[in-house]
Parts: C-alpha cells; structure tokens; sequence
C-alpha cells in the first residue's frame, strides 16, 4: 500500500470573517466566499479532516488512515494519540485577532483535548509593509494582566515587520497576531484551541464584539516574552537546497528550493509536503507524479529512494 506513490490530500476550505480570495487567485482552490481564510491542506483534525485523492484509500480521511493503516506514518498498534501535525495556508485579508495558544498540559488538563499549540509560519507572500504581532511588553503577569484590561494595546503588543520568505517560529504562550496582507503556511500541532486576547473593538453586522478570553490568556502566555532562537541550516542535495527551518520538540519543518533534479532519500517516519511555488515530477520507483503550486502530500514510510526534477520551492515537515 503506498509503495510507489504518496499520499495525495484534498484541502479543506474554510471561511473566516478576516478572510479573502487569494486561495482562489493564489492557489486555484474552489472557495466557498470572498471571504475564505484557511486552507486546511494535511489535516486530521476533526474540524477539518483532509480527504485522500488517490490509491486504495482514495475517499477516506486522513485520520482513518492513521487510525487503520499505521503501518503507512510506522506508527505501533498500540499507539492511540491522534495524528500530531496539521498544515494550512492562510490568507489575512484583514487583520486576524491576537490570541495565544496553550501548552500541552493546559490542553489536556483544561480543554480535555490532546494537544496544545505551537505553531510557525512561512511567509508566501506579503503586502509592503504589512505586519505581525508577535510577543508584548510587559514585564509580569500583573502588567499584563493591568495593560490588556486598560486597553493599552500599542503599548504592549510587541509588532514585527514581515516579508516574503521570512519564517516565524511561535512556541504555545506567545501572543501573536497575523496581519492584513499576508499569506502564510503554518506548520503546527493538530489543536484548535484559540484563547482571544484582543480583536481591535471590531463589531459584526449586528453590532456585536467577538468573545475574548482574556484570563486564560493571561494564565498561559509566557512573560516576559522571549524571543525563540532557531538556527537555520542548509544542505545542498543535488539541485536541492534544503533550509532547515526549526527542529523542535514538535516538528521538523524545512524550506526546499528545486532547480533541477535531486535524488532523495524517506528515511523519516513520514514525510509532509507542500509545493508552494512553481512545479516538478516526482518520481519514485516506476511512477511519474506531475505536482505544482498548491499541491500536498504525504510520503509514508518505507518509500525508500525518491526523486524531484523540475523548479519549485517546497515546505516540508515531520515529527
Ligand atoms: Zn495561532
């Protein structure tokens, strides 16, 4: 099962109110609004799971497959947590709220769900001058406890300029903030839980504020904000530079830059892909796979040898 050819996913479109339409310009995704926000495109989230294209689970969710053929991520039998990671593409027509996620303890202990949230980005693209949040100012709990109740957000919110190709690495506690004008890929643990800690007094049709939920925000953000240290490296493989973006307790996740043709080797327990830009032929034993721009994929285990030929700049990920 799987021997020869990876595992094609469906993405899942979903609308939000801060959403736009450039996963239909960009990606060439059939979008259900003008304003669709996410792409959930390697997803076994029960929010949202992915659905396989092809092979002889073609139809099924990804969660079934790690749920009945294990065998596929080299997972035990035994082992019951659900699938780890899941990716999207967002596209921030207008500025999401700032919120912050919690660890994996808060997660369980206080949500009765497995995993908290950490999560990064890789900007695809990204308006001039558009900006993130990332982090605040305060000092301590009771600062930042006092700055949010009194509204003082330009104060506290620490704002970071971003651009195509910057990559921003944001561990569970951080306060962040994606901005109008960008697309990103987040790479992060399969969690949805969202503590809001502020959505900039902004009112629906029938004049009413989002919720927030600032104590919990509170409880889990880390202060002082630290800035998390990631060391990139590079590896040249044939005409393939592959940028390690971040290797953490989490995932794994890599830029690779194709200009040619590379050889490559699965030696992980499965492998996530993302074509982010242009297109190439994957080959891997006797079978061709023609992938572009907006194409995602698993290599399961076992795959063994594989090769890439063609111009593309990919996103990839493991545990
Ligand atoms: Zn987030």
């Amino acid at each position: 099962m799987y021997k020869t050819e990876p595992i094609f996913l469906q993405p899942v479109l979903q609308e939000r109110i801060w959403g736009g339409e450039k996963l239909h310009t960009e990606f060439h995704y059939e979008i259900p609004s003008a304003h669709t926000g996410e792409a959930w495109v390697i997803s076994a989230h029960p929010n949202g799971p992915s659905i396989i294209k092809n092979g002889p689970l073609a139809g099924k969710t990804l969660a079934d497959a790690w749920k009945e053929q294990g065998e596929l991520f080299n997972k035990a039998s035994s082992n019951e947590e659900e699938y780890p990671l899941l990716v999207k593409i967002l596209d921030a027509a207008d500025d999401l709220s700032v919120q912050v996620h919690p660890n994996d303890q808060f997660a369980r202990e206080v949500e009765g769900v497995p995993y908290g949230k950490t999560e990064c980005w890789y900007v695809v693209s990204a308006e001039e001058g558009a900006e993130l949040v990332l982090g605040h100012h305060a000092k301590t709990q009771e600062e930042l406890a006092q700055m949010a109740e009194q509204g003082e957000w330009d104060q506290l919110l620490r704002r970071i300029k971003v651009k195509a190709g910057d990559f921003v690495y944001v561990p569970s506690g951080t306060i962040h903030a994606i901005g109008k004008g960008i697309v990103i890929l987040e790479t992060q643990q399969s969690s949805d839980i969202t503590y809001r800690v502020y959505d900039y007094d902004r009112t629906d049709a029938e004049g009413n504020k989002r919720e927030l939920h600032l104590e919990r925000s509170i409880q889990v953000t880390t202060v002082p904000h630290q800035d998390a240290i990631v060391e990139q490296t590079e590896t040249v493989i044939g005409d393939l530079v592959e940028k390690k973006l971040v290797e953490e307790q989490y995932f794994t996740v890599y830029h690779w830059n194709l200009n040619g043709k590379a050889s490559l080797d699965m030696t992980k327990d499965f492998l996530q892909v993302s074509v982010i830009d242009g297109r190439a032929t994957l080959t891997i034993g006797d079978n061709s796979f023609e992938i572009e721009k907006g194409t995602h994929f698993i290599l399961p285990y076992g795959i063994g040898g594989y090769s890439l030929y063609g111009k593309a700049e990919f996103i990839v990920s493991h545990v």
